[in-house]
């Protein structure tokens, strides 16, 4: 099945961009993750790739193989560069395996992939993806290996580490004559059934004998005959490194189906091959082999998944149990229990450091910088706020430092040392002699464990994770659904230079280690970019130098952008790096620099607290994205000292004075401005402010997108409350009221019961924009309030051009968001029928005037292909007017149309049939929604008669007595509904068979005998064309 899929054709590979030219896939955002504690990196599952994935980490963990490839340059295998030079020799598969396990040695990250490998071994679709049987591909791997390197010095590599030979021999028992046949093998098959372990059948095939005797009789080249004789194979020659294929693996030929044999099936971990070799006389070590490779398979015999145990003889990884892992880190939190406890008291401390100073002095700042060191604490920033300064502090204790003559060195006082010594030694007798010399370094407790458990290093390597295991465990895959599928033992005598342990660059060619470091390099540079990407916050800062102190906030001097300066800063840092970056920022920065949150409010910047404690990091601190800072002096700004913090929150109110009435002499009219508090203000100053000459002051608490409420009177009380606790917030407003109005006023109650009108707001949402920015404002109104009035503020409110004014009108927005008709200009609040608190659309077009309609329509009744259209028009029109300019604005012509008016369930309802009454006349309103629909209405005085055809339940031919059917349809006439111009009537006689037959019109003053005539017409089409 894999065939030729290992073969190299060097002239279809010169053409096959192989390698590295043809990594152009995109690149993963996230860097790989690195490797983990055991610092071994597993292999990622292509997909069913996981006996590929266990095969490569044995061949890997064979150092002799790996060494052995390493060892062919590229003076041998040219290089994956030169894969798509089309001359070039370039041996794409042992190119492919050093650099993987280049990769697997060095490359920080959790899982290589195999891709370019399989690449190479032209493996590219799933369909060749799928699990094969790893003994196969063992083989197939070697063999494609062994041609690939035809030629080179590794031309033998193969047969070299794993060939062996097997010896059949066979003895005459007349003539002892031995006949004899070798095979060789690069690994050997054993049978599982049957059989309790390795050694036994080793034993069956290379012990027992097999004889031929009676009818089973052998026929001897020598003698010429059928004799007796024995058969027996020995192991002539050993590989250095000996693979053992277990037959899990059978076939059932009763049930003629494949099974797995999960019986137990035992192998050692040492075995001594001494009794099935053919020599039997050399010294043991030259038969002695070591467990080091164990594929395991999971499952059953139809598909599963494959793992390998692998011992790690060069002790590459890092290899650290769980448990004992857990014990390390119970261990440090118990040191850093006792440290952190040990820190809360500096003369403990001190009195530590110095006593590893043995007899020595030391000066007073190296002790600084040891202690920071040490104990990761500076004097300053834990102990100085209560201890003073450290000088200071060893001064204090004469009784303890001894300081030298020139007071700049110091050292811990004679009895001291002595007895913080036997102090010591006391208290720890069991645990290591260095217990108050803190292990700072926990490496060293690693190493001594490593040290400890040496020999054992055997990995779990499981596609990407790799996790240590116990030699133990891998009595756990003697049997079952989940056990050894093949073994792999070396020679005991190999032995490995001392050099390559724990060193995994060892023997690994110059380039590849070049390659190697700098894709490390990038890894960690991208992991570094990843890092700070995910941990980048910005910062906005606010320089005091752009701004300026007024109206009760701060504000930008120049244009908000100008004013703000953005910082991207990675959260882990600390408040002193922000603090060095601004400076860096800010070259020509004098004096104090502090930072202080700061808010964009209504009113203006507002700030808040100041950030203090340089050494605490900017998450610590609270710092968001985004978050708006303020630097400055902490003063003034400007020369304006500035309150901040939350009790001096600038809050904007709306201040309303009730004016004389306007112009058009008709309404109520507001002046309005917006005025600036600090929340702290008290009510009375507020008040003194806004009326000096006294009067009343009333709340609306309905600030900003807040439900409308009743205005309320401040009373005497109220004056020393803050403009906080009376809830003044941003957006609400205050009323002030001359004396001179409080009569509309009934204080007793608090409430403005009596003033003569509902004072609120309407909302107005600009359309006038098409840019999509539909910016909403409130305009205070009272019922009386013109609505041209309104449309004015809120031309000015929304910052629009005042000359659309003249062009612009107010229209009500419908509940489900329509726009309602334009609301007449000097209507008043009331006359418009506006609640208040409602929404009013601000609109291109000018607004009808109060003797104008404003019409909806559309044309046909099918609404959807046909939108609506607006149109104004005198209500003095008339309807054949009204007709002309609908279908002017429509770009209809002809006169084939007529008007109709909707009807409730927004269908073509009634005809507008008097052509030359006025809309006023007909009831038209404001707001009405016309329909024109094709087709002339009957001229007046004529009749529309919808005509029925009665079927007479005998059916008579078609034709054949037409006239005596139109007499007895006549006779029925009156049964029917004659109306002018309606349409089919659902008027069907009981006991006659009727059919609609169309409608005729005429003239009103007709005879019946011209409507038969007209009918026997009809008639006559109707039978000539079935189809009517
Ligand atoms: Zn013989």
């Amino acid at each position: 099945m894999f065939g030729d899929l290992f073969e190299e054709d060097f002239s279809f590979i010169s053409n096959n961009h192989c390698g590295k030219g043809k990594k152009s896939k995109p690149r993963d955002s996230e860097p790989p993750a690195p490797r983990d504690f055991t610092r071994l990196s597993g292999i990622k599952n292509q997909g069913g790739t996981c006996y590929l994935n266990s095969l490569l980490q044995t061949l890997l963990f064979t150092p002799e193989f790996r060494e052995a490839l390493f060892s062919l340059g590229p003076e041998e295998l040219g290089t994956l560069d030169d894969s798509s030079k089309p001359d070039a020799k370039v041996r794409i598969i042992p190119l492919q395996l050093q650099r993987l396990f280049a990769q697997l040695l060095l490359l920080d990250q959790q899982a290589a992939s195999t891709t370019d490998l399989t690449e190479s071994f032209g493996w590219n679709s799933h369909e060749e993806m799928r699990q094969h049987d790893v003994q196969e591909l063992n083989r197939i791997l070697f063999s494609a290996l062994e041609t690939s390197l035809v030629g080179t010095s590794g031309h033998d590599l193969i047969n070299r580490l794993y060939h062996g030979i097997v010896v059949n021999q066979i003895v005459c028992k007349e003539c002892k004559n031995i006949s004899e046949r070798q095979e060789d093998f690069l690994d050997l098959t054993v049978a599982v059934k049957g059989v309790t372990g390795l050694e036994e059948a080793l034993w069956n095939m290379y012990v027992e004998e097999e004889y031929f005797e009676n009818e089973n009789l052998y026929r001897c080249g020598a003698c010429d005959k059928l004799v007796e004789a024995s058969k027996s194979a020995k192991l002539r020659k050993l590989p250095p490194f000996l693979t053992v294929s277990l037959l899990r693996f059978n076939f059932d030929f009763e049930k003629c189906e494949r099974y797995k044999e999960t019986s137990c099936y035992t192998f050692p971990i040492q075995i001594n091959l001494r009794p099935f070799c053919e020599q039997t006389e050399m010294d043991d070590s030259e038969y002695m082999y070591e467990l080091f490779s164990v594929i395991i398979h999971k499952g059953g015999c139809y598909g599963g998944h494959y793992h390998v145990y692998i011992r790690d003889v060069d002790e590459l990884g890092n290899w650290q149990l769980q448990e004992e892992e857990d014990r390390l880190i119970e261990d440090k939190a118990l040191r850093d229990i006792k440290n952190a406890k040990e820190i809360e008291n500096p003369l403990a401390v001190l009195k530590g450091i110095l006593a590893e100073e043995e007899s020595k002095q030391i000066p007073v700042d190296q002790l600084g910088q040891k202690l920071l060191e040490k104990k990761g604490v500076s004097w300053n920033k834990k102990y100085r706020k209560q201890y003073g300064a450290l000088r200071k502090y060893l001064q204090n204790h004469p009784q303890i430092f001894q300081f030298s003559p020139d007071e700049n060195k110091v050292g811990l006082k004679e009895k001291h040392k002595l007895l913080f010594k036997s102090d010591s030694q006391g208290q720890d007798l069991q645990s290591s002699p260095h217990k108050n010399d803190v292990q700072w370094n926990s490496e060293k407790t690693l190493t001594r464990l490593r040290d400890g458990s040496a020999g054992c290093h055997w990995f779990d390597l499981n596609d990407s994770k790799v996790q240590p295991i116990k030699e133990k465990d891998i009595e756990k895959q003697f049997q079952g659904k989940e056990s050894a599928y093949m073994l792999f033992y070396r020679k005991s005598e190999l032995k490995r230079p001392p050099e390559a342990r724990g060193n995994p660059r060892y023997q690994i060619p110059e380039h590849l280690l070049n390659e190697m470091n700098a894709a490390n390099t990038e890894l960690q540079k991208k992991r570094a970019e990843c890092d700070s990407a995910n941990n980048g916050i910005d910062l906005h800062l606010h320089l005091s130098s752009c701004y300026k102190f007024h109206n009760g906030a701060l504000h930008p001097s120049l244009t908000w952008k100008e004013s703000v300066v953005d910082l991207t800063i990675d959260r882990r840092k600390t408040l002193g790096d922000l603090r060095q970056s601004v400076f860096q920022m800010l070259e020509s920065w004098e004096g104090d620099m502090i930072l202080s949150i700061a808010k964009p409010l209504p009113a203006g910047l507002h700030l808040y607290q100041i950030l203090d404690g340089d050494e605490l990091t900017l998450d610590g601190i609270g710092l968001a994205d985004g978050a708006d800072l303020f630097v400055w002096n902490g003063k003034e700004v400007g020369g304006t000292k500035v309150m901040t913090g939350p009790d001096h929150e600038p809050v904007v109110i709306n201040v309303l004075h009730l004016a004389e009435y306007n112009e058009g002499g008709k309404g109520q009219h507001f002046t309005e401005s917006q005025h600036v508090f600090s929340c702290s203000t008290k009510v009375g100053d507020l008040h003194t402010a806004l009326a000096p000459s006294g009067g009343i002051i009333l709340k609306n608490g309905s600030g900003l997108d807040k439900e409308a409420k009743n205005w309320e009177v401040f009373r005497e009380e109220d004056m020393k409350e803050t403009v906080k606790s009376v809830g003044l917030t941003d957006g609400c407003s205050v009323l002030i009221l001359d004396s001179h109005d409080q009569s509309f006023v009934n204080v007793s109650s608090g409430n403005l019961t009596a003033f003569t009108y509902d004072i609120s707001w309407l909302q107005v949402k600009n359309f006038c924009r098409t840019d999509g920015d539909e910016k909403h404002v409130k305009i205070t109104a009272t019922i009386e309030t013109v609505m041209s009035d309104i449309k004015r503020k809120a031309i000015r409110e929304l910052q629009l051009e005042e000359e659309l004014a003249n062009d612009s009108c107010l229209r009500p927005i419908s509940g489900n968001g329509k726009l309602l008709s334009p609301v007449p200009e000097d209507y008043t609040v009331k006359e418009a029928e506006l609640k208040m608190g409602s929404l009013l659309g601000l609109c291109h077009g000018k607004a009808p005037a109060s003797t104008q309609l404003f019409l909806y329509f559309i044309v046909g009744s099918d609404q959807n292909a046909s939108p609506e259209m607006e149109i104004v028009v005198e209500e003095t029109v008339s309807v054949k007017e009204c007709l002309n300019l609908m279908l002017e604005k429509s770009g209809l012509s002809g006169d084939n149309w007529h008007l109709r008016r909707i009807d409730w369930c927004y269908e073509a309802g009634e005809a507008l049939s008097q052509e030359n009454a006025t809309l006023k006349e007909l009831n038209v309103c404001r707001g009405d929604t016309l329909v024109i629909m094709e087709g002339k209405l009957p001229p007046k005085g004529f009749l529309k008669i919808p005509i029925w055809w009665l079927k007479s339940s005998s059916h008579k031919k078609r034709g054949e007595n037409a006239q005596d059917q139109v007499n007895g349809m006549t006779c029925k006439m009156d049964a029917l509904q004659v109306s002018p111009s309606g349409d089919s009537p659902e008027y069907i006689h009981p006991d006659m068979d009727l059919c609609y037959a169309g409608s005729i019109e005429i003239a009103g003053e007709a005879s019946l005998e011209d409507l038969k005539m007209q009918y026997v017409l009809i008639w006559h089409l109707l039978i000539c064309h079935v189809q009517w």
